[in-house]
């Protein structure tokens, strides 16, 4: 790897986490696939194109990958001093420009907020790109710690095409105005040929952002950068669907399916899956479980929640005090309602691999989807492409991107506990030829937001 002859085809991809990653330590070191995706979506473009994929180095170390394992494309990793990069990373992307991109309060006070850690580390991510793309080119810019770049690019190679893509909400100009660096962050995004929302609603949020934030003349979904045109696109991303179905259907996930459906002797089973983070709203969900429970005392005997959290970030104190309400609540919830040999949550604290996973959708009768706000929630997906029997119910928060596009789930405002809890009752009560007509309806939808075509439509709308 390392070593692709470029060509006016290939793409620079810029996103802060790459496609491989190292796994264990000493003799055990080993350089995998990322999971995610993001990189189940750009791998095969980059291996149909060729190109490089610009990312972060995580290590002190660069990633060496086996010569045995070569992709037709190159790996360039960004070297960020590590004072820098910790600031870029913790207190200014996830401390700040996450909540408040998710419309909530930023965890680090905005007046204090490292940018220019922010700024020195998208300028690194740009010099990489531009070195990697050999000058004007095609590149591909993901996500929230990079919105600088696009305007770095333009600055340095003006025939470029350069796109970036949002995968997190966008909120509206009354909050984004809050970031003292607004001004920044709105020109170096325009330095970009097309910017790409999940929903309707960000897009929108974000032109009503240049209209309030900017001079720059907005016409429908078009800006007017001194001449040059900037389109904001709705680009929904999905599931790799034929890839899951092959993996909900394999013989591994089938043999798991059964265990857990035997341990859990049979009970109706409820599933959560998250990140560790607040805004995926576990304590409002837990809640509603909670609530159910006291309302309905045969739920004890007959069902289970079963909510995954994966640890993340723990170096920021939200993220510490939210797993410390969690395991409070889980306690809590278990203590009041357990029957002897029934405990109402089983609460798994760590990351689960794909067969696992997989077995836990396919074992599942609800899905229970309930982000305080979401930029598209793929876990909804992946629930609905694993019900390959076409059967399960979906309860799903309003404020996840997917609510937009799921339209057949049980859609509910996770703040309202009640409603939540009615809306779950409703999801373990509907019978099976209901399941069929919801389920197979909501596949449809799933299939459709494909993320192959999600990254071919994107190319398409960049290069045209
Ligand atoms: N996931 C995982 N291991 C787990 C649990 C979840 O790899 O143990 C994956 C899951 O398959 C999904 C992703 O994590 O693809 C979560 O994506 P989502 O869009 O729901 O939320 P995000 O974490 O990106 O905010």
């Amino acid at each position: 790897m390392g070593e692709y002859p470029r060509g006016v085809e290939g793409i620079v991809v810029v996103s802060n986490r790459g496609p491989f990653r190292v796994s264990g330590t000493g003799a055990r070191r080993k350089v995998v696939r990322a999971a995610g995706g993001l990189v189940t979506a750009l791998l095969p473009v980059l291996r149909e194109r060729g190109g490089t994929w610009v990312s972060a180095q995580e290590t002190d170390h660069p990633l060496v990958v086996e010569q045995g394992d070569a992709e037709p494309f190159a790996l360039a990793e960004v070297t960020i001093p590590r004072r820098v990069r910790d600031a870029f990373y913790g207190p200014f992307s996830n401390g700040v420009l996450w909540p408040l991109l998710h419309s909530m309060p930023a965890t680090v006070p905005l007046g204090s907020a490292p940018w220019e850690a922010y700024d020195a580390a998208n300028r690194a991510f740009a010099d990489k790109a531009l070195a990697a793309g050999g000058g004007e080119g095609l590149y591909w810019v993901h996500d929230y710690h990079l919105m600088r770049v696009p305007g770095m690019l333009r600055e340095r190679a003006p025939g470029s095409r350069i796109g970036w893509f949002c995968h997190i909400p966008w909120p509206g100009p009354d909050l984004f105005s809050a970031l003292p660096w607004r001004a920044e962050m709105i020109e170096g995004l325009l330095g970009s040929d097309v910017l790409g929302f999940h929903t309707e609603e960000y897009a929108e949020q974000f032109l009503a952002c240049v209209r309030r934030l900017s001079d720059h003349p907005v016409r429908g979904d078009e800006i007017d950068v001194d001449g040059r045109r900037v389109r904001v696109v709705v680009a929904p991303i999905g599931v790799p669907w034929d890839e899951l179905a092959t993996i909900a259907r394999s013989p591994e996930v089938e043999r798991e399916r059964s265990r857990i459906r035997q341990r859990i002797d049979h009970r109706a089973m409820i599933l959560g899956v998250d990140r560790l983070d607040y805004t995926k709203g576990v304590p409002a969900r837990l809640a509603a479980w909670g609530r159910l429970l006291a309302r309905r005392p045969t739920l004890r005997e007959r069902a289970v929640l079963v909510q995954v959290m994966v640890p993340s970030r723990e170096a920021v104190k939200a993220y510490r005090d939210l797993k410390n309400e969690v395991d409070r609540l889980v306690g809590d919830i278990n203590g009041r309602y357990s029957l002897t040999g029934r405990v109402p949550i089983h609460y798994f604290y760590r990351s689960m691999n794909p067969t696992e996973l997989y077995a836990h959708y396919r074992a599942a009768d609800v899905g229970f989807v309930t982000p305080l706000r979401d930029g598209m929630n793929l876990v909804a997906h992946e629930y609905c492409a694993s019900r390959v029997e076409e059967d399960g119910a979906l309860v799903l928060s309003e404020f996840a991107g997917a609510a937009h596009y799921l339209r057949d789930a049980l859609i509910v405002n996770p703040h309202d506990v009640i409603a939540t809890a009615d809306a779950l009752e409703t999801a373990l009560r509907m019978p099976r030829m209901d399941q069929r007509e919801h389920m197979m309806a909501l596949r449809k939808q799933v299939a459709a937001l494909d993320v192959h075509k999600w990254a071919a439509g994107y190319l398409g709308r960049l290069e045209g």
